[in-house]
């Protein structure tokens, strides 16, 4: 099969690679049709996470069943499926309590978590490919409706970024009425816009310093904030008469740099906890990594940040952190998009055959204007 290989820092190529196939009788594969590229894989494309050379990229897969293991009760050949990016197992504690974004059984022992072509999370092949192999597969796909077959690039959100924007805003407490600030206007900053929308925020404000990113979060009626521009903590304090928005969302991650490109990953956790209000919470799902050999300064290189403690405790601060449940979500959000209320289809920017992802990971990577998201289409839905 064809398939988006890593082979070092900002060198990816589409090869030929073994095809994906059944392996145990709970797997179920899957013929992708849509695949997109994510932040995420841009932090192991730039070499700035431990990502093996001649690994499969693809975490955020939807496609059409082909065939299923002995096991598989549920999905049937021919099913149009969204796959979460996380892998989990669905019978273990932390699967059981709605964790599946830490399962303990699909990584090694010792790490809670897995996800396909990611660097850590485990032996599994990514979906930039024309196939994927789904472990657990009843349990992890999502079945989607007939009218997903004209509609990818809205269900292609569902395996990662919707809810993980969903799940940013959750994690930042929101209640209906409140006001929220968004740090980051990539596809998950603006998934998180669409999210509070929806969940009943009364004033969204979403900082970046890219325009096409920026006019996207206007179209659906966020106030965006250029820190190219302006101090995004005073624009926040004048939106919001002097008190601070309250709740926060982090949606830029370890990499999080000036608008003249110095890098410092404690820039935006610092700028949520100056921009909330005392009492005020945050959900940050911008990455953030254990170690980062690549990173500029030394603290960083271990996986710490200079983070105003002080500041955050005084405020009576909460934070929530980490990869997204997917699965806690996708159902739900699934409805949102079959009862059109909501079309994340809105930020794509370029739909592509599979051979084009060198140049389009170049040019997403470059955050060149116009790039906002890529959906790769390796094979065509029946
Ligand atoms: P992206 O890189 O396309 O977008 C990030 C945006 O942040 C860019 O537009 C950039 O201009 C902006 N930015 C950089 N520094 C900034 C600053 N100081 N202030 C404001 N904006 C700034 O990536 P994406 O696809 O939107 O993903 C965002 C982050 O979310 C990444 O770190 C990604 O790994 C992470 N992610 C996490 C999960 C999860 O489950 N927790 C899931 C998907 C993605
Ligand atoms: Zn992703």
């Amino acid at each position: 099969m064809r398939a988006v290989v890593y082979h070092g820092p900002r060198h990816v190529s589409v090869d030929d690679v073994p095809d994906a196939r059944i392996e145990r009788p709970t797997d179920v594969l899957v013929r992708i049709t849509s695949t997109n590229i994510c932040g995420s894989d841009l932090h192991m494309y730039e070499g700035r996470a431990d990502f093996e050379p001649g690994s499969i990229f693809g975490h955020e897969n939807l496609g059409e069943v082909i065939e299923v293991g002995s096991a598989v009760e549920k999905i049937k050949v021919g099913d149009l499926v969204s796959v979460p990016f996380n892998v989990s197992c669905g019978k273990c504690q932390n699967c059981e309590s709605g964790f599946t974004n830490y399962c303990l059984r699909a990584n090694k022992p010792g790490i809670a978590g897995a996800a396909y072509g990611f660097a850590e999370m485990g032996p599994y092949p990514g979906g930039q490919a024309e196939l994927l192999r789904v472990p657990w597969g009843d349990f992890d796909c999502l079945r989607l409706p007939e009218d997903a077959r004209s509609k990818q690039d809205d269900y292609v959100m569902l395996s990662d970024i919707f809810p993980t924007g969903w799940h940013s805003v959750v994690m930042s407490g929101l209640k209906p009425g409140e006001s929220i600030v968004i740090y980051g206007a990539g596809p998950v900053g603006l998934m998180a816009a669409l999210s509070a929308i929806v969940q009943g925020a009364s004033q969204v404000m979403i900082v970046d310093r890219h325009p096409d990113r920026l006019r996207l979060a206007e179209e659906i009626g966020a106030t965006t904030i250029d820190d190219s521009k302006v101090s995004p903590v005073d624009a926040v304090m004048e939106l919001t008469n002097g008190l601070g928005a309250n709740r926060g969302c982090e949606c830029v991650g370890y990499q999080a740099h000036d608008a003249q490109g110095h890098e410092d990953n404690s820039l935006t956790l610092n700028e949520l906890i100056q921009s909330i209000r005392f009492t005020g919470g945050i959900g940050t799902v911008g990455l953030f990594v254990p170690r980062d050999p690549g990173a500029p300064d030394d603290l960083a290189k271990h996986g710490r940040a200079r983070f105003d403690v002080g500041d955050f405790w005084f405020k009576g601060q909460t934070m929530g952190t980490g990869q997204c449940p997917v699965k806690r979500y996708n159902r739900y959000l699934r409805s949102l998009i079959a009862q059109e209320k909501v079309k994340p289809s809105w930020i794509v920017s370029h739909d592509l055959p599979l051979e084009q992802a060198p140049a389009a990971y170049k040019n997403f990577d470059a955050r060149e204007e116009g790039w906002t998201k890529v959906v790769l289409h390796p094979a065509q839905a029946a």
